[in-house]
């Protein structure tokens, strides 16, 4: 049976690069594996062809009553099958459309069947406010869900928002969460934060990627690192994820904090970095 994995993440975090490095890895073991972009700015998957874009399953619905599988999913790096949702023209309509569009033609052509895939990975941009973003959670289409966060506020609020919507539908049949990937996670007192985070939420860490110019130089060449430089230590870490989130079995439901919860976390850490700075505690991190 195919194994589905969805990875969300706020704006900007590291999902696609996260995503394209996991399927460039599983593909390098030899696995049959479909990348599946759902973002309106549709470029989840460039760094699997060469920095070039692919039309959209959107984009290519309005052109035409009836499409065939060839003319949606693409070749990409190590023959992984490149898909790209699409989303409305800016300011019409919800840009969720496009992944509500794209499961229900990808399972009406066959593909998942015909393909014999043993791994599809949907790159989900959104924070599951909006109901086509909840779709790979809500309607169980994800075997495991991960998020992509740093140790930013801000990136800790969308996966606490994730978690709520995970938890909303676990009693339905929905979509189980299998952890946290800590992206651009270098400093003893940001690996601390999210550590803290995934404990107060019940939930763990899968790996902490570190921000690297490695993938910086990567993505200029309009490549994944696993592609550019594979020996790199970057990539090593790419392939350990890979691997991990490949074996990954046992998902579960989040404990996400309440807003006045998480507004009290917030401050306790804000009082913490002040007085690590003021070094009136010392990182236990930094004690290393
Ligand atoms: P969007 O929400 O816009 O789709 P995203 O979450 O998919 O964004 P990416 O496009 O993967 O984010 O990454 C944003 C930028 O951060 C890119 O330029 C990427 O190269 C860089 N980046 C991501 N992770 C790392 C890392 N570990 N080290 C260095 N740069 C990184
Ligand atoms: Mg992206």
């Amino acid at each position: 049976k195919v194994k589905t994995i969805a990875i969300y993440g706020k704006g900007g975090i590291g999902k696609s690069t996260t995503t394209s490095n996991i399927t460039a890895a599983l593909s390098t073991l030899g696995l049959k594996v479909m990348q599946i972009g759902c973002d309106p700015k549709s470029d989840s998957t460039t760094t699997l062809r060469g920095g070039g874009y692919i039309p959209t399953i959107l984009d290519t619905l309005r052109d035409k009553k009836s499409v065939k599988s060839n003319e949606i999913i693409f070749d990409g790096f190590n023959g992984i099958y490149c898909v790209e949702a699409g989303g409305p023209a800016p300011g019409v309509g919800c840009a969720g459309r496009g992944i509500i569009t794209s499961v229900e033609l990808l399972k009406q052509l066959r593909v998942f069947d015909e393909l014999d895939l043993d791994v599809v990975v949907y790159d989900v941009l959104g924070d599951v406010v909006c109901g086509g973003f909840a779709v790979p959670i809500r309607e169980g289409i994800a075997d495991h869900v991960f998020t992509v966060s740093s140790s930013d506020f801000m990136a800790i609020y969308a996966a606490n928002n994730l978690f709520k919507g995970i938890q909303k539908y676990s009693n339905n049949g929905g979509a189980l969460l299998g952890g946290v990937i800590a992206n651009s996670v270098n400093t003893g007192y940001a690996k601390e934060i999210i550590d803290d985070f995934v404990t107060q939420t019940k939930t763990q860490v899968i790996e902490y990627v570190p921000r690297s110019v490695t993938v910086t130089q990567s993505e200029l060449q309009g490549k994944t690192t696993i592609e550019a430089f594979p020996e790199s230590e970057q990539a090593k870490v790419y392939r350990g994820l890979a691997q991990k989130i490949y074996d990954h079995t046992e998902s579960k439901v989040p404990t996400p904090l309440n807003d006045k919860e998480l507004h009290e976390w917030a401050f306790k850490w804000a009082d913490t970095l002040l007085a690590m700075e003021t070094g009136e505690v010392r990182s236990k991190a930094a004690n290393i």
